[in-house]
């Protein structure tokens, strides 16, 4: 059967910048889209389907962090990976906190970049070809996770995740009842030595109880352990 191309969205003011990206991206065997602003990006977004967005954060009309949170708040689990200018910290923090996945400060090296690329992709890939014997499944109640095929359903029916999302869910879900304090989680699911605030982490844990718990204002499946951190309930 023909593998179908990836599509590439990328969302960048800079034309050089777009240029040697979708250069590369083409000769990896992508196809690519372009916008050279954030509404332009943002409708691209919606209506192309890219399998992933590389994303700018400093944009004309409307930047990168409006648009990953506008993406992520309208359901869209797309692998994001930010690009910025800027080294500084809270830049990751936002870039987290708006729901993507993966962060590369200019100047990257466009080797690293393709690594990022094909990297965040695989999950994706991966989930729609894959099957899984039932006896990998983990269930909690209603809830099943899949960790051959990454996929997750609620009453039978599929819960659209992001990457972090369905990791900091495995992750918890594979250790019920053991309390992971936000440094813990941080440094296990998002790879990084983390010394910023750790909003990240209870904004990406509101997200996921939105889309799991039967009423998230009060959660039975993903609990707060008050000063300490979070766990799955056993
Ligand atoms: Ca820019």
């Amino acid at each position: 059967m023909e593998q179908t191309k990836k599509t590439i969205l990328i969302v960048e003011d800079e034309r050089a910048i777009v240029d040697i990206i979708k250069f590369n991206l083409m000769r990896e065997g992508y196809d690519t889209l372009e916008a050279l602003d954030g509404e332009t990006g943002l409708e691209l977004a919606r209506t192309k389907d890219p399998d992933l967005i590389l994303l700018d954060v400093m944009l004309p009309k409307m930047n990168g962090f409006e648009i990953c949170t506008a993406l992520r708040d309208g359901g869209s689990a797309v692998p994001i990976i930010m690009l910025t200018a800027r080294e500084e910290e809270t830049d990751k923090v936002f870039g987290l906190e708006a729901g993507a996945d993966d962060y590369m400060t200019k100047p990257f090296s466009m080797r690293e970049l393709m690594a990022r690329v094909k990297a965040n992709i695989r999950r994706r890939n991966f989930s729609y070809g894959a099957s899984a014997g039932a006896g990998s499944l983990i269930t909690a109640g209603s809830l099943t996770v899949n960790p051959v095929t990454f996929t997750v359903t609620k009453n039978g029916s599929p819960v659209e995740l992001t990457q972090k999302e369905y990791d900091l869910l495995h992750h918890l879900i594979t250790a019920r009842g053991v309390v992971f304090s936000r440094e813990e989680l941080m440094q296990k699911v998002w790879n990084y030595a983390y010394f910023g605030d750790m909003r990240t982490v209870d904004v990406t844990i509101r997200r996921l109880r939105e889309k799991i718990e039967d009423d998230p204002g009060k959660p039975a499946l993903i609990m707060t352990k008050r000063g300490v951190g979070y766990y799955f309930a056993e």
